[in-house]
């Protein structure tokens, strides 16, 4: 029997038979395929803007390829989130439910609309929000008025719930959209980091009345910077895309804003980068999956971790590989941390959560006993698609 000590040294080497010895960064892009030749194609029309023919294709292709009727692509992921809240009817002094085990964009976002986050706990199976607990704390915690779900102890009225799909492990949707429509509350989906990943069948960010995607440089493809809104709603859809192009109505020549939007439309140039790495979408969710299955071998001698997996009926895209320190290792963390990270494998934790983060520490909150577990037990390792 090997003492625990020993146990960092033995996880070092379990991670580098995937990796190899070379220094390994947590998660970088892969550009193997047209970007060049649709980076050049975009320079030479000049079109590098808000206006131009990859905008539109790159629209047409996420459409098509995650089953929403409608995609709008815009600046950021976080810009997406904004729209979105904004177009499920969230305003000023109300609350949007979403889980404290998130990165901090999905609480800012409700902040942008003037709007206050609302804590809730979430699961260890799916990583996403738990809809049994949120049934409990809301049954307990909320009461409707006039149709309107209303926090009894604010007096604000809860407008929407934000669920996040967790490294891309799809939440527990079905319980999520009953509990959705119990309460009365929108479903927004953030499927910021679950590009490609199914629940049931049905791609995650389609699930909702909106969902929204990230194209960050470390998410599954990137344009450099860019996100997009999905939904079926062919008005909600002609909306997005007015609000995020300074709500300019159409005219030849005239400039009439009918409402104060956004500037938030993706540039011509980062769209032609997505086209791109659209293309190769298909091979990077298979190498991802490969990664996980020689993760898995070479962790099969480390009883201290478990790898995270799709949880069941799911079909994840595999984002960030996670391990989940067992609880006789989970006061190690940190010694975890170092020591990948000393032996050049780059390793992160989980995000520290929402209600511990200064802006947020006094917003309204469910009692989060899985989201403190697993914040103490949750450690990306290098996810990279190029490594299988
Ligand atoms: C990446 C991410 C975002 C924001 O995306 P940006 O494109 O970086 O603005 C939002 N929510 C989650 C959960 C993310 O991981």
């Amino acid at each position: 029997m090997q003492t625990s000590h020993e146990f960092p040294a033995r996880l070092v080497q379990a991670i580098r038979q995937v990796c190899g010895t070379d220094p390994v960064p947590l998660h970088a892009p892969t550009f193997a395929g047209q970007e060049w030749a649709y980076v050049k194609d975009c320079l030479d029309s000049t079109f590098v803007s808000s206006v131009g023919a990859y905008v539109d294709r790159f629209e047409d292709e996420l459409a098509g390829f995650t089953g929403a009727r409608h995609a709008v692509a815009v600046v950021n992921g976080t810009a997406a989130l904004h729209v979105a809240l904004l177009l499920a009817g969230v305003q000023r002094d109300d609350e949007v439910l979403l889980p404290a085990l998130t990165f901090v964009a999905t609480a800012n976002a409700v902040h942008y609309c003037g709007a206050t986050p609302h804590f809730v706990d979430s699961q260890r199976e799916t990583l996403g929000m738990d809809p049994s607990a949120l049934r409990d704390w809301l049954k307990h915690s909320s009461e409707q008025r006039d149709g309107v779900c209303i926090n009894k102890q604010t007096g604000r009225p809860i407008r929407a719930l934000l669920p996040m799909h967790t490294f891309g492990h799809p939440c527990d949707m079905a319980g999520l959209m009953e509990v959705a429509g119990e309460f009365r509350l929108t479903l927004v989906e953030d499927a910021a980091e679950s590009l490609g990943s199914s629940y049931q069948g049905q791609q995650t960010g389609t699930l909702g009345k909106i969902g929204i995607l990230s194209f960050n440089g470390n998410k599954t493809i990137t344009t450099g910077g860019g996100g997009a809104l999905l939904t079926n709603d062919t008005a909600l859809a002609r909306r997005a895309k007015h609000l995020t192009t300074t709500a300019k109505q159409a005219h030849r020549w005239e400039f009439e804003h009918d409402e104060i939007g956004f500037n938030y439309r993706l540039p011509n140039i980062n769209a032609a980068l997505g086209c791109a790495q659209l293309e190769q979408l298909p091979g990077f969710l298979a190498s991802k999956r490969r990664l996980h299955d020689k993760y898995r071998d070479v962790l099969a001698g480390i009883p201290e971790v478990s790898l995270v997996s799709e949880p069941v009926g799911c079909h994840s895209n595999y984002w960030l590989q996670a391990l989940m320190l067992g609880d006789q290792i989970a006061s190690q963390r940190d010694e975890v941390l170092a020591a990948t990270n000393s032996a050049g494998l780059m390793t992160r934790p989980v995000w520290n959560l929402m209600h511990r983060q200064r802006p947020y520490q006094n917003c309204p909150r469910a009692p989060l006993p899985v989201a403190e577990y697993l914040a103490q037990r949750l450690v990306n390792i290098p996810s990279s698609a190029g490594l299988a």
